[in-house]
């Protein structure tokens, strides 16, 4: 059988351009598609944060020249009060989003993938069980064709393109819930004059009175200008973002001369979907739900992601014929969840018991610093090795307050099971269901045990 190409990425997002850059420099051909006009692929609300450790990783040059916004070196976190911050030290970068995607497309195309720009993924071409490429639109002409290839990648981000056209029979689970999702909004904000906050420093404040289930954030760009968002949990009765910033500026008393851009978008915030390796396709970034739960960063983990990809299917496009199988596509899967998926699944505990937290019980836990800046940094990225820290952690609330003790112990139990699935995702795919059905059952007793409706906790009290 005759493919059209070897490779084809439906969306030019990050993690789509890394994977291409990466089949297309080893021989492969490779099609990005966009629905964005070439010169707009990048340009996508975002916070702009991203810490410098990915980039070696991936083995992509740091940010620079016009790329770069601002070089960070610590990430504040500031209580509801606003008495109490922890500073969590690390290398990282504010950057300029646009030029960065920019670059890595012309980093991309420069290796041989080929783009099809102002063109809509509309859904995939399914024969016997497995995907064989997609059924595109070109958005200035009309013209609808099918393009096949030997492998498919779903990295069309949030909107999930490919995914959610996919039949209901050929992948464990589809949809996102809504209690999973950032609602998230951002300025990108000019000052006359210069802020009275530091420039190598981001800002994260943790208040559900102004990002309920969620956090406000200001990320410097340096001296004048800053990226000032917050992302909230999209429940019944919150009050929108657009107006949550607006009292933000207000009570922080900020007064920019000019915004610059101002939008919003969403981001899944949970463990990665059970299921990224499919027959002839994989998903990749927040397609696959791969972004920190924590905090909604999703781009390093889409670069590191779509390099795990690019070097399983490199290996099987080489050693095999036709559609590469489930069983070909797997080995992504297992590398991907036994690592950074991991990660990221014990953070969506943290996450759930942040959001059951009040406002008096975190200003509590920061005042009494229960917890430091180098010891939260431990929980989010060295979770084997954070159980001295969960124990100091429980140590210090002991005589405090009981429902608080009680709801740390679940947290750091279902915290350290989550990571353990993660770490044992299963060999084959045949033992996915299972595997399925055990992090379902922690996710539950999360969602059961420590989730408190952050409105009903802050504006109904
Ligand atoms: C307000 C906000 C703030 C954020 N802040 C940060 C931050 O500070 N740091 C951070 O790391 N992450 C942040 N994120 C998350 C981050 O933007 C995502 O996790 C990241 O972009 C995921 O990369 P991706 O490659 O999976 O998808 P994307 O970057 O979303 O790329 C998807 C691409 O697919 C294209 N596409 C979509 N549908 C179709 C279709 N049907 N046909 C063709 N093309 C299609 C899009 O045009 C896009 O180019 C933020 C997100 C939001 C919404």
């Amino acid at each position: 059988m005759d493919f059209n190409y070897d490779v084809i990425i439906a969306g030019a997002g990050i993690g789509g351009k890394i994977l291409g850059l990466k089949t297309a420099r080893a021989g492969y051909s490779t099609l990005l598609i966009d629905m964005k006009p070439r010169e707009k692929i990048g340009l996508k609300v975002c916070g702009d944060g991203i810490s410098a450790s990915y980039f070696d990783t991936v083995g992509i040059s740091k940010p620079q020249g016009e790329e770069l916004s601002a070089v960070i070196h610590s990430s504040e976190v500031i209580s509801p009060d606003r008495k109490h911050r922890l500073v969590v030290r690390g290398e990282g970068y504010t950057i300029d989003r646009l030029k960065f995607e920019q670059r890595l497309l012309n980093d991309a195309l420069r290796n041989g993938a080929e783009l099809m720009d102002s063109t809509s993924v509309i859904r995939p071409i399914i024969k016997n069980n497995e995907v064989r490429g997609l059924v595109v639109k070109n958005l200035e002409t009309g013209e609808i064709k099918e393009i096949t290839s030997r492998v498919t990648v779903d990295a069309t981000g949030q909107a999930s393109a490919v995914r959610l056209r996919l039949p209901d029979e050929m992948i464990i689970e589809k949809y996102i819930d809504r209690f999973d999702i950032a609602a998230a909004y951002r300025d990108i904000v000019a000052f006359d004059e210069e802020p009275e906050w530091g420039k190598d420093s981001i800002y994260i404040y943790l208040s559900h009175k102004y990002a309920p289930g969620g956090y406000t954030w200001i990320f410097p760009k340096g001296k004048l200008i800053a990226n000032i968002g917050l992302g909230v949990q999209p429940i019944k009765d919150a009050p929108t973002p657009v107006k949550l910033l607006k009292k933000f500026y207000e009570d922080w008393r900020i007064t920019p001369s000019k915004i610059i851009h101002t939008g919003g978008g969403f981001v899944p915030v949970r463990r990665p979907l059970s299921q990224i390796a499919l027959n002839g396709l994989i998903l990749v970034g927040d397609a696959a739900s791969q972004a920190n739960p924590l905090h909604g960063g999703g781009m390093g983990h889409a670069m590191i992601a779509a390099h795990i990809a690019a070097m399983v299917i490199n290996d099987r496009l080489e050693s095999k014929e036709g559609v590469l199988s489930i069983d070909d596509l797997w080995p992504y899967a297992v590398e991907y969840m036994r690592t950074d998926g991991a990660k990221n699944a014990a953070l969506e505990i943290i996450r759930i018991l942040l959001q059951g937290f009040t406002d008096d019980e975190i200003n509590f836990i920061m005042k009494e610093k229960i917890v430091s800046g180098e010891e939260l940094y431990e929980i989010e990225s060295k979770p084997k090795e954070s159980s001295s820290v969960w124990s100091k952690i429980i140590r210090a609330v002991m005589h405090g307050k009981f429902g608080l003790l009680n709801r740390l112990r679940i947290a750091r139990d279902l915290y350290s099971k989550m990571h353990e699935a993660f770490e044992q995702y299963p060999e084959k795919p045949s033992d996915l269901p299972a595997w399925h059905e055990r992090v379902n059952k922690i996710v539950g007793q999360a969602r059961e045990k420590l989730w408190r409706n952050p409105i009903e906790h802050t504006y109904r009290k």
